[in-house]
Parts: C-alpha cells; sequence; structure tokens
C-alpha cells in the first residue's frame, strides 16, 4: 500500500531556496549523508553494547557507489534503520520544518559558515531531482519503508522488500549537476570531509596486480609454461582512518607516529614539523586534536597546509579566522570539537564564549609547550628558535597573553650565534651599551655582510650586535622598545657608532666652527642633496673619514610599509652623509687649493661611502672604477 502525504512546510517549495543559499557548497551533501550513516551505525553499536540489540552487527562499512548509467549516488549503511513511522517523524515532520526555520533565519547571514552544519539529510536536494530512502530498522520483524520525494512538498511512502537491516539513500542526480556522477570526485569528497571518520566507508574498488606461481597441474604436458602469472587482485578501496591519532591517546603513541600521520594529513608536504603539542580537554570543553609547528622563515613558507576543524571526527574548515587566534593559523594539524557551534555565522562564532575559551587554551597550551622544550632542553629550544621566531613574534605581536608567557623564552641571536633572552641579553651589554640618560642600547645588523663595516666600528668598542634579519623584526623590535625598560634598539647603520651610544664625554673637535661649516659645505656641493644630508662629526681619527646612515626611525617606517605589502612614501630613501672631522682627510680637503683636485677627493670619499651601503651603481660606479684607477696610476 502507497501513502502519499506533504511534508510539513510552509515554504511552498523550499529547494529552489536550499539550492540558491548553499550554492557555493553543493559538495556537502555528502557529508551530510554520511554523518548520518555514521551516527545510525554508531547507535546501532551502542545499542549492542548496551545489550538491546542481540542480533550479529556484522559488517558495518558505509558503502557508497556512484551509477553512471542510471544516474544516481547511493550511499547505504548497516545502522539502526527507520521504521516507517520514524521516517514520518525525522523526515517528514521535523527535518522539513528546521530547514525552512534554518534558512528563514540566516538568510541575510554571510553564507561563509552556514553551509557548513544544519540542513542535514535535506542537503541531498542540493545536487538531485529526486531522493529515495529505503529504510529498514534493526527491530525485530520490522518492515522496510521507501520514501521518495521529487522536491515538490509531496512524498510518497510504501512499503517494500528489504534483506538487511539499515538505510540506503539513493540519490537521482539533477542534469546540471551531472559532475558529481563520477567516482573519482566522489572519492575526493569522501576522502576531503570524511576521511577520519569512526566507521569504514568503501566506495568503490582498488585494483592491483600481483605475480602468482603457475600451478604444474595448470600446465599442459610438453608445453612450455611461464613460470608466474599477472593476476588482478581487487580490494575494497576504504576511504578512512578510523582511528586517527589525535583521537588516541598521548602515552601510548611514540614520535614516528606523529610524524606519519603528518604525512597521512599533508601528503604534498615534504618538510618535517618540529614538534607538536596533543591537546585533549574534556572540561569545561571538550577538544581533542595534535597542532604541528611547522619550519616558518619567510612569509613564502606561511603553508597552504592550515589547521583543520573537525566536528567529532568531520571535517569542517580550514578557514579558522575567529576560531584560533590569528597566529595559531600559522601552525598546522587538527582541532577537533563538538562544542564549537557551527550552525551559525562567522560573527557570531568570534563572540561565542566557548570559541573564546577554547582559543584561550589552546593559546596556552602552546605557550606551555614552547616553555617546557625552552626549560628542559634549551639546546634543542636554540636549534628551533630561527624556524619558530616567526611564529612567537607574530603571536607576541597580536596576543598581549601569550607575550606575557613568552617573554621568558623569547632569544636574540647575535652575530657569533649565541643566544640569549632579553634578560641575559641586558645583563652582558648593560655595562658598555648604556648610553648617558641610561638606556641599554641593543645595536643590531639585518645583514653581517652588507653591514660590515658598521659592525667593526661598532666591535672596534667592544659592543655586541645582534642579528635581526626575520621578516617579523622590525616589527617585534618595535613591541620589544615598549615592553622592555629603557631600552632602544638601533641598527648599526643607523648612525655613527658614538651617537648610536651617546656617552658623556664628547669628542673634542680639531676644526673651528669656521673650518666645520667649510668642510660641510664643500661635501654638500657634490652629493645629490635629495638623497643626502651632510653632517660634520666629531669622530676618532682612527674612524672612516666618511660614512653614510640611515636614520633608524624612516627605515623602520619604511621597512614596516613593506610588511604590510604598501607602497612606500615619503622621505624613506633618504640618508645621512656623516664626514669625520677629526680625520686627517678633512684638514687635507680643506687646505686643497685647487679645485679640481678637491672635487676629486671628495667625489672620490662619497663615492667609497656609498659602496659600502650598496648605493654606488650604473654610470657613477664606472666613473668611480675610473677615477679609482687614476689614482693608482
Ligand atoms: P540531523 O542528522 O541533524 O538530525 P537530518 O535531517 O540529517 O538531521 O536527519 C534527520 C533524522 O533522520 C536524523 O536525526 C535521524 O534520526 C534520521 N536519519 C537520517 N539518516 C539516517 C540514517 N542513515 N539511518 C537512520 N536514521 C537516519
Amino acid at each position: 500500500m502507497q501513502t502519499k502525504g506533504q511534508i510539513n512546510v510552509q515554504t511552498e517549495n523550499i529547494f529552489p531556496v536550499i539550492k540558491k543559499f548553499l550554492y557555493s557548497e553543493h559538495d556537502i551533501f555528502i557529508r551530510e549523508l554520511i554523518s548520518n550513516a555514521v551516527d545510525a551505525t554508531q547507535k546501532l553499536k551502542t545499542l549492542s553494547t548496551m545489550g538491546k540489540f542481540d542480533g550479529e552487527l556484522g559488517d558495518l562499512t558505509i558503502q557508497v557507489k556512484v551509477d553512471k548509467e542510471a544516474k544516481t549516488i547511493t550511499v547505504a549503511d548497516r545502522g539502526i534503520g527507520m521504521s516507517a513511522e520514524e521516517v514520518d517523524k525525522y523526515i517528514n515532520q521535523i527535518a522539513f520544518s528546521g530547514a525552512t526555520e534554518f534558512l528563514e533565519k540566516y538568510k541575510s547571514e554571510d553564507a561563509n559558515i552556514i553551509g557548513h552544519f544544519g540542513l542535514g539529510f535535506y542537503s541531498s536536494f542540493m545536487v538531485s531531482d529526486e531522493v529515495e530512502i529505503i529504510s529498514k530498522s534493526y527491530q525485530p520483524d520490522a518492515k522496510a519503508v521507501r520514501w521518495t520525494c521529487n522536491g515538490s512538498p509531496d512524498y510518497t511512502m510504501e512499503e517494500v522488500e528489504k534483506a538487511d537491516r539499515g538505510t540506503d539513500i539513493i540519490l537521482h542526480i539533477a542534469d546540471d549537476e551531472a559532475d558529481f556522477l563520477s567516482e573519482p570526485k566522489i572519492i575526493e569528497l569522501l576522502h576531503k570531509y570524511c576521511r577520519f571518520l569512526p566507521i569504514p566507508i568503501q566506495c568503490g574498488e582498488e585494483i592491483h596486480h600481483e605475480k602468482k606461481k603457475v600451478e604444474d597441474s595448470e600446465k599442459k604436458e610438453g608445453e612450455e609454461k611461464p613460470e608466474e602469472k599477472d593476476i588482478e587482485v581487487r580490494t575494497p578501496r576504504i576511504i578512512n582512518n578510523t582511528n586517527p591519532l589525535w583521537k588516541q591517546s598521548p602515552k601510548d603513541l611514540k614520535q614516528e607516529d606523529y610524524l606519519k600521520f603528518y604525512r597521512e594529513l599533508y601528503p604534498m608536504n615534504f618538510e618535517e614539523p618540529l614538534f607538536q603539542i596533543h591537546l585533549n580537554v574534556d572540561y569545561p570543553f571538550n577538544l581533542t586534536g595534535i597542532l604541528y609547528f611547522p619550519k616558518v622563515r619567510n612569509q613564502m613558507e606561511i603553508r597552504k597546509d592550515r589547521v583543520q576543524l573537525y566536528c567529532n571526527q568531520v571535517f569542517i574548515t580550514d578557514q579558522l579566522e575567529g576560531i584560533i587566534p590569528e597566529f595559531m593559523m600559522l601552525l598546522q594539524g587538527v582541532i577537533d570539537s563538538p562544542d564549537i557551534p557551527l550552525n551559525v555565522s562567522r560573527s557570531y562564532l568570534q563572540s561565542d564564549a566557548n570559541v573564546k575559551k577554547i582559543s584561550a587554551h589552546i593559546t596556552k597550551k602552546v605557550a606551555d609547550k614552547l616553555e617546557e622544550i625552552f626549560k628542559n632542553d634549551r639546546a634543542e629550544f636554540e636549534k628551533k628558535w630561527d624556524d619558530l621566531k616567526v611564529f612567537i613574534e607574530y603571536g607576541c605581536a597580536t596576543d598581549e597573553k601569550f607575550y606575557d608567557r613568552a617573554k621568558s623564552f623569547i632569544l636574540f641571536k647575535n652575530l657569533e650565534g649565541k643566544y640569549f633572552t632579553p634578560e641575559e641579553y641586558r645583563q652582558k651589554i648593560e655595562t658598555l651599551q648604556k648610553d648617558k640618560n641610561d638606556i641599554v642600547v641593543h645595536l643590531y645588523a639585518t645583514n653581517a655582510e652588507a653591514q660590515h663595516v658598521y659592525i667593526e666600528a661598532a666591535k672596534q668598542k667592544g659592543y655586541d650586535v645582534l642579528l635581526m634579519d626575520g621578516f617579523l623584526d622590525t616589527h617585534f623590535i618595535n613591541i620589544l622598545e615598549q615592553k622592555l625598560e629603557k631600552t632602544r634598539f638601533a641598527r648599526v647603520d643607523a648612525d655613527v657608532i658614538d651617537k648610536l651610544i651617546e656617552k658623556d664625554e664628547a669628542m673634542p673637535s680639531k676644526l673651528s666652527d669656521e673650518e666645520s661649516k667649510n668642510l660641510k659645505e664643500a661635501f654638500e656641493k657634490y652629493a645629490d642633496k635629495e638623497q643626502f644630508m651632510v653632517e660634520v662629526a666629531n669622530l676618532s681619527e682612527t674612524e672612516l673619514p666618511i660614512m653614510i646612515t640611515q636614520n633608524e626611525f624612516m627605515r623602520r617606517w619604511s621597512d614596516m610599509q613593506k610588511l604590510s605589502g604598501q607602497q612606500t612614501f615619503g622621505p624613506t630613501d633618504h640618508y645621512n652623509l656623516v664626514v669625520n672631522g677629526n680625520h686627517p682627510l678633512a684638514s687635507k680637503i680643506l687646505e686643497e687649493k685647487d679645485d679640481a683636485k678637491k672635487e676629486k677627493l671628495i667625489t672620490q670619499l662619497i663615492d667609497l661611502a656609498k659602496l659600502s651601503q650598496n648605493l654606488l651603481t650604473g654610470e657613477k660606479l664606472s666613473d668611480f672604477i675610473k677615477r679609482s684607477v687614476d689614482y693608482i696610476k
């Protein structure tokens, strides 16, 4: 007997709405159907352990079949199944009104996360002209039921024969969704959403070839037969790993298990992570997962392989903006939590109290782990620092709480390759590098080769120089200056060394004010005014006669703009040309009466200074070379 009825729904026809709303995420129907099949199977397993089901569980593998000819996709499970009453209750009544309500509610919200959960079974209408359910309850003597619906609010229900308990969902794929009628496509989707679900899922078969020895009985008498034959072996293609590592107990796992799982997660990534954290929280919220620390040295290395969010082992998204702190997105791995509300919009998610707690907890765990390695194995931590520092600096820059934790294990590396915490470093340099205002000046270089002249000048004074060549370093320095007391950072070429760390005792000048003025004007005549500001300084005789420096703040400003991808504007390529008034060459220039000789001398000096800052190129460089050859002659 067939019954007909109308699905309990207010909207005349809900399917066009479903299609429209979930336009960009049509592929989630597979996730929804498989999730239902997994739920139904797990319910049966639970009933069985509770003694409420005493039949054979048998093989519980969920089958997914693509039939190109019939234009169907079938998802079949051997779970609890549904009786006719249950289909009526769960499919005809609740689910449909649930879907309507849902769409009404979120019509205006951004569709980003809406697609993630909520429509359940009805999402199958996004890709189907007609959907059939053939189900038989696990209850003894249950009768199987067949339900069909073609997208209008009308459905049919009838009793049918079905050998086994469980549910088959048969999707009659719409013509404009024919792309889904491909086994590789469905395998791809199953792999995306279902690869860690707890019940095995099979889609098609894997074929491989094996060599088999030819038995004597197969040989005909007198005939030469090969010893081996090629046979085709077909095995069910199981999509998923039903016991993913994050669900296992950390104490049972070895480091190589974590590395193996990393490769399983990111098969296209051939780098090894630095280390990982295994998360396992059950109060006040539920959270499991494994976070890997990848090596990150520059912007290019921020990977596509992102942290993946799961909800009870179902893949939800790897777009975690707003769910975990921004800098945590540099990490990799998985987070699994049933407590993250998924059928809501992103803006709601960001203000959700649970999400905030989860986010704070992850931050704390990450800081704990870093601190643990730092305390227990400093040498190991130092070895990993260069690969870790972008992550830590990013964390400090964007998360106050993280900085508070990280300040005990932030490291500075000096040019000798030694590492210090900020505290240790301060103690090291305090005596010599304190200026007249009691500020401890931290000198740094961004390129030991290019800034060699300036580094030497600093070393002459007995100063230590840090290496700050990371792509977030400029930004990080700004933060440290705000956090650390009486501390200033200065790049070695930001000024002449005596001015970088100004002491009380000033170097006396050999020149009179008049002579200084003349010297300055003489250099101004030949230096490019757009680019250089000439200044006469009283440095020691043994220092260089001329140097080019670039103001620390101007340079940082330009670095920051570059970092944020903006076009630099303003006087960023402006330098100081510092002439050492105490150098013998200064007196020589002042005494020189022959204008041509004077010009040659000054230009030569300016070019030498430019060379040390990599500013001499093209025609100017050729001129310099010619002039230098003349000098030697
Ligand atoms: P949800 O799964 O969010 O409850 P659905 O619309 O996907 O919403 O499903 C509605 C209900 O239909 C489920 O709660 C379940 O009771 C029943 N159901 C769906 N699929 C199956 C299945 N494969 N086996 C047994 N029951 C199912």
